[in-house]
């Protein structure tokens, strides 16, 4: 039987150098073949051509950069592009590529699957097969980067991708060893230099890995609050169960420590009759008003069958966010982007074969607590930033 060869994806700077010296290298050849891979997307060895011949030659021999197999890779009407990668015994991971005027935001998943199980996500529907590697993680990155770069035409020194947010498929800090790693590999300058702020790890709430990634990597935070209260957020976010509200305001007050003038993204995904009356909103504003710092961001429903859920219609949607507004607190609606290639938020990898426990999951039905009765919509003007 053969060894499987390392993938150097698996390796941040660090690991690249101790690698490095176990294979009988000079550390210093790390950051050389670091750049190599990263920042200049090269996937084969013979390529790199100011590394000698027979440290080429040797790495061939126990490593390689293993790439991920696209399944499918669809381009929307807004640019919007979506790659469907194969991860493995029926396994699929999704990727989205969005271009913006000012920016170009890649949306990676951290996990086949997902076991948190909110109510309104479709990967949490298809219940939690497993954790990407490392590899896995920034090859996401690695490919887009390479690809897009290549497609519009840039230089080596140029970058496709400005942001990049961990809000694909799966629970990241629910595979924070894998994880961090790759955050590590975003944020170096030999790799795509990102800044802190323009890496966006998006969470459920799971507390003590907010605590670690604040030690360890504090990028930039978005929180899945989703509900005012803990009676609805025990329903559509399980997590909650563990790890209430105010606790996670907690942990988010402990993250702003380690950096002062951020803030914390609130990401509220609007469901028809369920989180979204004005009330809810006035108590939202209770809850972080004087607290910490935040930026709401009301995401559109995006439904899907199994769900049972209806997405808030734009008045509603509006009108929340005027309370929200009037209150003085940041509130940015997000726009949906690649409908008609299914790249919305929590679309994501609805083709993706069943595994063994889907059809269960998707049949069982969760009851929601009824949301307090509703103001009639007032016609609001459109303020809100889109
Ligand atoms: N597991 C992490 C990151 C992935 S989900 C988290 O929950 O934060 C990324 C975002 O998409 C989350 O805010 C999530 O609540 C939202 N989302 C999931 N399903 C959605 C849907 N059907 N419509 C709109 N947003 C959805
Ligand atoms: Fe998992 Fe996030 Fe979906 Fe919840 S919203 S099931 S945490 S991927």
């Amino acid at each position: 039987m053969t060894t499987p060869l390392d993938n150097l994806l698996d390796l941040d700077q660090s690991a690249l150098k101790a690698y490095c010296e176990r294979v009988g290298e000079k550390s210093f050849r790390a950051t050389q073949l670091f750049r190599w891979i990263h920042h200049r997307g090269v996937g084969n060895f013979d390529d790199m051509t100011d590394l000698a011949r027979s440290l080429r030659a040797k790495l061939a021999g126990v490593a390689e950069i293993r790439p991920l197999r696209a399944i499918t890779d669809k381009t929307s009407a807004d640019g919007t592009r979506k790659w469907l990668f194969d991860v493995g015994q029926g396994n699929a991971v999704e990727t989205v590529y969005i271009p913006e005027d000012d920016r170009a935001t890649l949306c990676i998943s951290s996990q086949a699957g997902c076991a948190v199980g909110c109510r309104f996500c479709s990967t949490g529907h298809q219940g939690f097969s497993r954790n990407l590697t490392t590899g896995e993680i920034i090859a996401q990155l690695w490919q887009a980067e390479h690809t897009m770069r290549a497609k519009l035409g840039l230089g080596a020194n140029e970058r496709a991708i400005s942001n990049v947010v961990m809000m694909g498929m799966g629970e990241p800090l629910q595979n924070y060893a894998q994880l961090v790693p790759a955050l590590r590999m975003m944020l170096d300058d030999h790799g795509y230099g990102l800044s802190r702020r323009r890496v966006t790890v998006s969470t459920s709430g799971v507390v003590p890995m907010i605590d670690r990634l604040r030690e360890d990597c504090p990028v930039a935070l978005a929180v899945s609050l989703h509900a005012p209260d803990d009676a609805l957020r025990d329903q559509l976010v399980p997590i909650n169960k563990k790890y209430p509200i105010d606790e996670l305001l907690g942990a988010c007050e402990r993250y702003l420590e380690a950096a002062p003038r951020d803030f914390i993204t609130m990401e509220y995904c609007m469901l028809d009759g369920v989180n979204d009356s004005p009330a809810q909103a006035r108590q939202l504003v209770e809850l972080v008003k004087n607290r910490l710092p935040v930026k709401f961001n009301l995401i559109p429903f995006n439904p899907f069958p199994e769900s049972g859920l209806k997405r808030s219609s734009n008045a509603r949607v509006l009108a929340f966010g005027e309370v929200l507004l009037e209150a003085g607190l940041v509130t940015t609606i997000r726009k949906t982007r690649g409908d008609d290639i299914d790249a919305a938020c929590g679309q994501l990898a609805g083709e993706v074969q069943d595994r063994t426990d889907a059809q269960r999951r998707m049949t069982r039905s969760i009851p929601i607590v009824a949301a307090a009765p509703s103001t009639p919509n007032k016609s609001v003007p459109p303020t809100l930033k889109q």
